[in-house]
């Protein structure tokens, strides 16, 4: 692999002399400005990053350089970084300055990282093809008549065309997965609670997770264990650890692996990824492992089930921008209500106004238990059916997505088509399991596309060596 898409042989490289984390910035600097019609990155934190790259050289010749030493990172505009702009691709949010950095944030400089930048996604992270923007559409590098997919359709399209080694995403529904599927790079939602959601702008709070989009398994497992862990400003996030070890010291044992009959069978997916993951189940089951069908019945509520909960959520979480607190303020008021009115519908976009209209109907006195209610109990009999699976079997594997990135524009303007474009990923979030999406090229689709695989909760670790032995 080469030496700006692997840390390993970057960190090698730098050992030896080879090249320094200042001569890497420069790099990607250089390919980020020769980039900007991709729409990717929306601020670039140039200086800043080339100072930070000296001072890290400086710490690597002392031999007191951090684990992340020298790692270029994106960060998704819904990442607090202090003393930077930071709007979550909204108008509300135009000219917000944060004034303390996430956890994320702490953990990556801690490490000597270096972040370069930040990139576009979703307004509110709601989207999913970076089309729902202040700044404009996302291109996919890998064919920029193509949207990125979202919504860190930016964080993915940086690492996929080289403008980084690696970035932070999102997700709540599919935000990490989905984009990095389509623009043929790895990304991993952990399980919820792993990673601190502190300073990540909220959308809806009970699925929210931060995660690594990246080049390759390793880089993924590293980020992993640097960003997550127990924080006092998150009462939600676990302490549980992740125990450090060689990602080639096992992983080699059999495993038992389920996949969805009703997946399969969808007739939305496309035929060749179809039956890419059937041949893929094949060799598995040559390899010694387990792998049968199983039929989850569930697999028609899960877009409805999420869009309940996540509006109902985002409405509540998105009532504290009011024109006074943040960002943007509407000038054409007169008084407290007009203010509010006027400023929300100014600085929200059309998407985030439908989620909140939705999630404040979901929510209102007469339709709660037939809404809201109804879909917390759904939800608890997926999370019951997933925990019963996770207790026969080690893995779901499932395709990330029905089909490749689809073009910019095609499905924009129809709110359905667009979420039921997250009908593989919402799975893990309503659940709360980890899940990664490997990118698959296949000689006969022009685009990549990703192989999903789920595991149980806090079982990262194997995971990810399941996914580097075997894919
Ligand atoms: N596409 C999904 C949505 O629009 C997922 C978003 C996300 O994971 N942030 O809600």
């Amino acid at each position: 692999m080469s030496l700006y898409r692997s840390f390993e042989v970057f960190s090698k490289a730098l050992q030896q002399k080879k090249v320094t984390c200042y001569s890497a910035t420069k790099h990607y600097l250089t390919k980020i400005k020769d980039s900007a019609s991709l729409n990717i990155f929306i601020e670039i934190f140039d200086k800043e990053a080339l100072a930070r790259a000296k001072e890290i050289d400086k710490k690597i010749a002392n031999g007191d350089a951090g684990k992340l030493a020298g790692m270029v990172i994106a960060l998704k505009d819904n990442i607090c970084f202090k003393g930077h702009e930071v709007t979550a691709s909204s108008k509300i949010l135009k000219g917000y300055i944060s004034s303390y950095n996430a956890t994320v944030v702490d953990r990556l400089l801690d490490q000597d990282a270096i972040i370069i930048g930040r990139v576009n996604c979703d307004e509110f992270a709601m989207g999913s093809g970076n089309e729902n923007t202040i700044y404009d559409t996302v291109k996919n590098p890998l064919d920029n008549n193509k949207v990125a997919g979202g919504s860190s359709g930016g964080s993915a399209a940086a690492v996929s065309a080289g403008l980084c080694m690696s970035a932070l995403g999102s997700d709540t529904g599919g935000s990490i997965r989905q984009p990095a599927a389509f623009c043929g790079v790895y990304g991993l939602k952990p399980t919820y609670s792993r990673v601190s959601r502190y300073g990540l702008i909220a959308y809806a709070s009970s699925f929210d997770q931060i995660g690594p989009i990246t080049n390759n398994i390793f880089d993924a497992k590293l980020l992993l264990e640097v960003i997550s862990g127990r924080d006092p400003y998150d009462s939600t996030s676990s302490s549980r650890e992740i125990h450090s070890k060689d990602l080639s010291s096992s992983g080699n044992g059999k495993k038992s692996i389920a996949y969805i009959k009703e997946h399969i069978e969808n007739p939305g997916l496309d035929p060749i990824i179809k039956s890419y993951i059937l041949n893929k189940i094949k060799e598995l089951k040559s390899l010694g492992h387990n792998v049968e069908a199983i039929s989850f019945p569930y697999l028609e509520y899960l877009v409805p089930t999420y869009y309940v909960i996540s509006t109902a959520e985002a409405s509540s979480n998105l009532s504290r921008y009011d024109g006074i607190r943040f960002g943007y303020r509407s000038d054409h008021n007169n008084d407290l209500e007009s203010t509010y009115i006027k400023s929300r519908s100014m600085g929200f976009g059309k998407e985030v106004q439908r989620r909140i209209m939705l999630g404040t109907f979901v929510l209102s006195a007469g339709y709660h238990e037939a809404y809201f209610t109804k879909a917390q109990k759904i939800r608890r009999i997926i999370q019951d059916k997933t925990n019963s699976i996770f207790k026969e079997h080690d893995f779901i594997i499932s395709p990330t997505t029905p089909h490749t990135a689809f073009d910019i524009g095609k499905k924009y303007s129809d709110p359905t088509q667009m979420y039921l474009e997250d009908i593989f990923t919402v799975h893990a979030n309503l659940a709360g399991n980890p899940a990664i999406s490997i990118p698959i090229k296949d000689s006969s689709l022009k685009m990549p596309f990703g192989l999903q695989l789920m595991s149980n909760h806090f079982k990262e670790k194997d995971l990810l060596e399941f996914c580097s032995s075997n894919f």
